[in-house]
């Protein structure tokens, strides 16, 4: 079972043609946004500072609760939160 070549770009699996990736992560699902998706302003909740147009981040959302409730972070936010 070749299951030690955990990075194989094979495993990520596009949702759609707006979204790079999505994993889970615990019971949070973890979405990719890269600068060209990011169109918008947000407030990222792990510094409280603007995620600005054009600035690849991740979109978090709790599996259960659903996309509706999704929270912008800025990517290193997200790692270390
Ligand atoms: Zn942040």
């Amino acid at each position: 079972m070749a299951r030690h070549n955990r990075r194989r770009t094979d495993e990520v699996r596009p949702l759609s043609a707006g979204y790079a990736s999505r994993r889970a992560e615990g019971d949070s699902i973890v979405q990719d946004v890269t600068g060209a998706q990011a169109t918008k302003t947000y407030i990222c909740p792990g510094c409280n500072q603007q995620i600005r147009p054009g600035t690849a981040h991740v979109v978090v959302w709790d599996r259960y609760d659903g996309p509706q409730w999704r929270r912008h972070w800025h990517s290193p936010c997200w790692r270390r939160h």
